[in-house]
């Protein structure tokens, strides 16, 4: 099967509003490129270099959304070239992309990731910190940021019991965030499920999926990306 068709196998299986985010971290640009042909358009990248390798050589009207551990020093190459960060799992990593936003003039899309899996190895925040980020309404300090949501990975296991009770954790953790400053706006946005568990995912009420194996099969985390724009055929 290739990549396109998987993709509309995949987009068969989602219920309407919940978009797919192909992530496409230690794949070529010639495989988004096909999944780009296939109306896809947004896909997901774990690093920088890489990312600022890939999108040059890509369509401009691609939404890229940076899905992985964002260190301080590599904020500014970030910003203004994704539609969404959603992976912002410190408050001193937030206060940063503000800053750096409102130097460059742009506004910042991101979600807050939150740690609800087992392993201790994840970033995030822990559910109590943001609820209380929330409620002490630290967010109005913000200049140029905006908070749309949460980001969370469920625990590694193939226990699909406590796979869904971490799914069902962060959306409670929403509403309670909502309940808590119901003056937020356009905090809509859940993003959770990847390959292997999305489905459980969007019965708890995902509404963005990162799936990456399902779309491109195997990642080869020798591969380089592409340097040279004449390897894949032009849109
Ligand atoms: C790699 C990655 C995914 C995609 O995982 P697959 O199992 O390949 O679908 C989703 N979210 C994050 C944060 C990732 O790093």
């Amino acid at each position: 099967m290739s990549v396109s068709e998987r993709i509309r196998r995949i987009r068969t299986t989602l219920p309407e509003g919940v978009e797919l985010v192909a992530v496409s971290k230690f794949h070529p640009v010639e495989a988004i490129l096909e999944a780009y042909r296939a109306g896809q358009r947004n896909f997901g990248e774990s690093r920088i270099q890489e990312l600022a390798a890939k999108a040059p050589l890509l369509p401009a009207d691609i939404n890229w959304h940076f899905i992985g551990h964002l260190q301080t020093n590599k904020v500014r190459k970030l910003i203004g070239h994704a539609t969404l960060i959603e992976s912002i799992d410190s408050e001193r990593l937030l206060d940063l992309v503000d800053r750096e936003s409102a130097a460059a003039g742009v506004v910042s899309r991101v979600l807050m990731q939150v740690h609800v899996a087992e392993e201790d190895s994840k970033f995030g925040f822990t559910p109590d910190e943001l609820l209380q980020y929330f409620s002490e309404r630290r967010f109005e300090r913000l200049q140029a940021t905006h908070i749309c949501g949460l980001m969370a990975m469920a625990t590694n296991t193939d226990d699909p019991a406590r796979i869904s009770a971490d799914f069902r954790r962060v959306a409670e953790l929403k509403a309670r965030i909502l309940a808590a400053a119901p003056d937020l706006r356009e905090f809509d946005i859940l993003s959770m499920g990847m390959s292997d568990d999305y489905p459980a995912a969007i019965a708890a009420g995902s509404t963005h999926v990162r799936i990456g194996t399902a779309i491109f099969v195997e990642r080869d985390y020798d591969a380089k990306p592409s340097e040279n724009p004449t390897t894949h055929t032009p849109i």
